[in-house]
């Protein structure tokens, strides 16, 4: 509990760490705010505190247009996902998450939605399958893992990982252990393109400037992976991957959903997600992204994120520039993500 003491030293202050902590209500207007709120300062005697907005909600006030106590990124909510980090191994539901925020349900879902763009229920399933992902590399045992990462039962994170993952617990261990990875390189009107896939998608489309660099590329990324060069002719799925591609890059078909097999982060996949939304033949900016997943701070992370990316054109991180209308970075290099940007708006143009 914080004193009331504190509470006007936070508000005298505006200080940010109590973002969530209290609210602010003030009667003559009927709204509250978060402590850091920038608007003038109401007078004393009009003010109430509230620990939850709940309880501002029930006072009849309704949340600042100007801080929006409830729609954006607050301590509160940081504080909800450590918590929620801490404690991702033991069984914790909406309720006992509310209590622990001082939100109800729906506040709860609401706000933490908004900051943070998955429910409190998919975070902590991110961060159970990232515990999981973690796990795997170091223990002896793949059961052994997937208990300690709180998912409890074996065959339900079995299911999860097939969407998530793309790969199973066990194969995903050691880089793709147990995986057999096809692949094939290919002639694109921007260089080698080396298309890896297991028999579930795309896990690894890169260009690069012969096959040995390319295997390169693909056994670093896949270390424990069996690597095996696609049999002529290819297989009649991979044909029409290839094929989309080549009509992508040939401007006939903007539209590149192909089936992924990929290792992501909660917050890669969130990035990654966002990119596939870009239009064909348009850029944004790496804070537009960041604004666009409702992190607008998290530029750099995006950038990252970007360079992070192993399916080169499906993930169209080619598509993100810098804010000042420079290219930026290109795991591929400048030359290419010029080419790709020029190419999709000559012919989205055409
Ligand atoms: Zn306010």
């Amino acid at each position: 509990m914080i004193s009331e003491e504190q509470c006007w030293k936070a508000r005298e202050d505006r200080d940010a760490s109590f973002d969530g902590r209290f609210f602010i209500g003030v009667v003559t207007t009927g709204t509250y705010c978060r402590p850091s709120c920038p608007s003038r300062r109401a007078l004393r005697h009009n003010i109430r505190f509230y620990q939850t907005a709940a309880e501002a909600e029930k006072a009849g006030l309704r949340p600042c247009l100007r801080c929006k106590p409830l729609d954006e990124p607050s301590a509160a909510i940081q504080d909800l996902c450590r918590y929620i980090e801490q404690h991702s191994a033991e069984p914790l539901d909406l309720a006992a998450l509310a209590t622990h925020a001082g939100l109800s349900r729906f506040h709860l879902q609401r706000t933490f939605k908004a900051a943070v763009g998955l429910t409190p229920r998919q975070y902590l399933e991110a961060r159970r399958m990232e515990k999981l992902k973690a796990g795997l590399r170091h223990a002896k045992d793949v059961t052994e893992a997937v208990y300690d990462s709180g998912f409890g039962s074996g065959s339900r994170v079995y299911e999860r990982a097939d969407t998530r993952l793309g790969m199973t617990p066990g194969q995903y261990r050691l880089g793709g252990d147990g995986v057999t990875i096809t692949h094939a390189t290919v002639k694109s009107p921007v260089g080698l393109i080396m298309l890896g896939a297991t028999d579930r998608g795309l896990c690894f489309v890169q260009f690069g400037d012969s096959d040995e660099d390319l295997l390169d590329a693909l056994r670093r990324e896949y270390p424990a992976a069996r690597l095996e060069p696609m049999r002529k002719p290819h297989a009649a799925g991979f044909r029409r991957w290839i094929q989309a591609l080549n009509n992508h890059l040939a401007g006939v078909q903007p539209g590149l959903a192909l089936p992924l097999d990929i290792r992501a982060t909660a917050f890669q996949m969130r990035v990654w997600n966002y990119l596939q939304t870009i239009p064909y033949g348009q850029v944004q900016s790496y804070s537009e992204v960041a604004a666009g997943i409702g992190q607008p701070s998290a530029t750099r992370a995006v950038a990252r994120a970007c360079a992070g990316n192993t399916v080169a054109l499906v993930i169209p991180c080619h598509r993100v520039i810098r804010d000042n209308g420079d290219l930026g970075g290109y795991r591929w290099g400048l030359a290419r993500k010029r080419a790709l940007i020029d190419l999709e708006r000559a012919k989205r143009r055409a």
